[in-house]
């Protein structure tokens, strides 16, 4: 007679079935959800200042959500039926036509704009792109700098003859101009680092890592873990760290929870431009 023995799993198998359970929840959890949420940041980061300005100021008056108005002229962008961003009136315009659309809904798209059933559900679902990570364009956040200055956008730009790219936007100013803090959150990095100088990070309220690079001196009273809002004193603009031969400048980087680097660049036009209507 044959003895039929049962045996419980080896350790190997157990160790097999955890890395198995683990790569599930990162190919059907993790990764789908840090890729909404990078392409949530990026769509924003496309949207000219004034046109998210424009489109803020024309839904307010028609009751209507701004992001579905901003997506409705970024996806036709990307498909080449329009050349550029539309002037104000035109913002205006539309935002007439879809007056009163207090959700975002393909059919309302379709009836009020006379777009395709496609054309509009893609307008639909990017408009709620916009809308779950739309926080970040609002004046809550504050400019770095308490006077205008010039910056371009040089996101992706070759450093150190192209081993990497620029991840943030250079804003020059003379040095010793005091810097603030464009959020609420808290200090997480403090001090020297090889190529940010004399460098903080803020740990923002949002969950977004907000990096302040290359000063000449911190603000002697910041600890790490302290609490900041917008607006705080942070430190003073230098050329510390890899920026000793360049300008004067601030090196200002903002990275997502899921660690991507987005580009900051039409933000601080907003955040600026929001700092000019609060002085007016
Ligand atoms: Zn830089």
């Amino acid at each position: 007679m044959a003895l039929v023995t049962r045996r419980k799993p080896g350790p190997g198998k157990i160790v097999i079935g955890i890395i198995a359970v683990i790569v599930i929840i990162m190919l059907y959890y993790v990764l789908p959800k840090h890729q909404a949420e990078t392409e949530a940041f990026e769509k924003l980061s496309q949207l000219p200042a004034p046109v998210v300005q424009s489109s803020q100021k024309a839904a307010d008056r028609f009751q209507l959500p701004w992001e579905l108005l901003a997506a409705s002229f970024q996806v036709r962008l990307e498909h080449g039926l329009i050349d550029s961003y539309p002037e104000d009136a035109d913002i205006i315009k539309t935002a007439a036509r879809l007056a009163g659309s207090k959700g975002i809904d393909r059919s309302e798209i379709v009836r009020k704009l006379g777009f395709s059933r496609q054309l509009a559900g893609e307008i639909a679902a990017r408009a709620k792109i916009l809308q779950s990570r739309s926080f970040i364009l609002s004046p809550v956040y504050g400019f770095p700098y308490k006077i205008l200055l010039h910056y371009t956008d040089t996101w992706g730009a070759d450093r150190e003859g192209g081993k990497r790219k620029h991840e943030g936007t250079d804003i020059f100013a003379v040095e010793g101009t005091p810097i603030y803090s464009v959020s609420e959150g808290k200090v997480e990095k403090l001090g020297w680092n090889r190529l940010g100088g004399e460098r903080v990070g803020v740990r923002g309220k949002d969950g977004i890592y907000y990096y302040y690079a290359h000063m000449s001196r911190i603000n002697p009273a910041l600890k790490v873990g302290l609490t900041v809002t917008a607006g705080s004193l942070l430190g003073y603009t230098g050329h510390s760290g890899d920026a000793i031969s360049t300008p004067d400048h601030l090196h200002f980087g903002m990275q997502l929870p899921n660690g991507a680097w987005i580009n900051p660049y039409n933000f601080l036009r907003y955040w600026e431009g929001s700092m000019d209507r609060s002085r007016a």
